[in-house]
């Protein structure tokens, strides 16, 4: 059995937490032979609800579980963590704007990018799940100039999966029979689901499909699945986020399956002509714990311009947090 690894989980009362927590434990994210030592950190209201998930983890009596540390001290949460999962976020309440949303997280995701900064391990590696997910990911990593910025990704493997889903469906295929699907861009409503690189069963998934499908029910199903889940279960996704987490991080820790490649919110670099610095879904493939973007995808019109959108979103809800970048 290897030495057991340090998994911080931050928002580990709410729901996706929930969802989260038991799958880490129970080895589905790092394999297993991997034993983990889960540090939660709740807000302080929230710690006595914690505790109770605490105690149910203790009743799993999960062979990979090495010990829990529950804490509303961030800097003890991120105490040599060697992953961590941010999904605690402030939701947008009845009237505010996408401004203040911003703002409110800044207040979260500043801090703890200066926790990890200075108690995680250096090689640690961050996936922001809490909305506005990428934006709050780049305050993060503005906030932890010791760490390599590459440390810092954001979620767009739910809309990945959700993609996978609707494309099997349609197609009468099972979803391990899709390779190379492509999210572009923020995980909101802007980010692009893009076909044209996937296959099913080895054939180009385009060729299967009418463009009219693709254009106006695939994109849009995908783009708004969220808000359709909250409308028939009257609660938010929370176990498809949480699966999609440990999916993100399991591709990151194990890496990618020879002749496919997944969706990450990665900091740019400037590949296909998006800004550089945001943090941007794109195509990746990833060895020995490190990602890679695909490169030499041809890029149409069609998708040129849903990229750019969505690049352009990701610049404008940078321009709005940058007061809150450490100097
Ligand atoms: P959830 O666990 O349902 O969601 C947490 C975050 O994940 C939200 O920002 C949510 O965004 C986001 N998210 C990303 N993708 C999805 C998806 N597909 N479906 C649903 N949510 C998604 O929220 P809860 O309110 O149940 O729990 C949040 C917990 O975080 C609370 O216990 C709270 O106390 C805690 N918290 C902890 C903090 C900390 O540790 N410092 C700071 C702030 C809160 P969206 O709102 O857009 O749905």
């Amino acid at each position: 059995m290897k030495a057991p690894v340090r998994v911080a989980v931050t928002g580990a009362a709410g729901q996706i937490g929930y969802a989260l927590l038991f799958r880490i434990a129970a080895g589905d994210m790092l394999g297993p032979d991997q034993p983990v030592i889960l540090h939660m950190l709740e807000i302080t209201p929230a710690l006595p609800a914690l505790q109770g998930v605490v105690m149910e983890l203790n009743d799993c009596a999960f062979p990979l579980l090495a010990g829990t540390v529950a804490t509303d001290d961030v800097n003890v949460a991120f105490k040599d963590v060697d992953y961590a999962l941010l999904v605690g976020a402030r939701p947008r309440g009845p009237g505010m704007e996408r401004k203040d949303l911003l703002e409110a997280n800044g207040a979260i995701f500043g801090p703890q990018g200066k926790a990890l900064n200075d108690h995680a391990k250096r090689d640690v590696k961050v996936l922001v799940v809490g909305n506005p997910a990428n934006t709050n990911a780049l305050i993060a990593q503005q906030n932890a100039p010791d760490l390599d910025p590459n440390c810092f990704t954001a979620m767009v493997r739910l809309d990945h999966n959700r993609a996978m889903s609707q494309l099997a469906e349609k197609t009468g295929k099972h979803n391990t029979d899709i390779k190379k699907m492509t999210i572009w861009g923020n995980h909101s409503s802007t980010q692009y689901p893009d076909l044209h690189h996937a296959t099913v069963d080895g054939k180009p998934a385009l060729s299967l499909v009418e463009q009219s499908w693709y254009e106006s029910d695939f994109i849009p199903t995908v783009q708004q699945r969220g808000a359709a889940i909250i409308k028939a279960r009257g609660a938010s996704s929370a176990a498809s986020a949480a699966s999609a987490a440990i999916d993100h991080m399991r591709s990151w820790a194990l890496g990618t399956a020879e002749g496919d490649w997944v969706s990450m919110g990665i900091p740019s670099d400037g590949s296909y002509g998006i800004a550089p610095g945001v943090i941007y879904g794109y195509p990746v493939t990833i060895k020995n714990g490190k990602y890679a973007i695909v490169q030499g995808l041809e890029i149409n019109d069609f998708s040129r311009a849903r990229m750019d959108a969505t690049d352009k979103e990701l610049r404008e809800e940078r321009a709005g947090v940058e007061h809150l970048f450490a100097k």
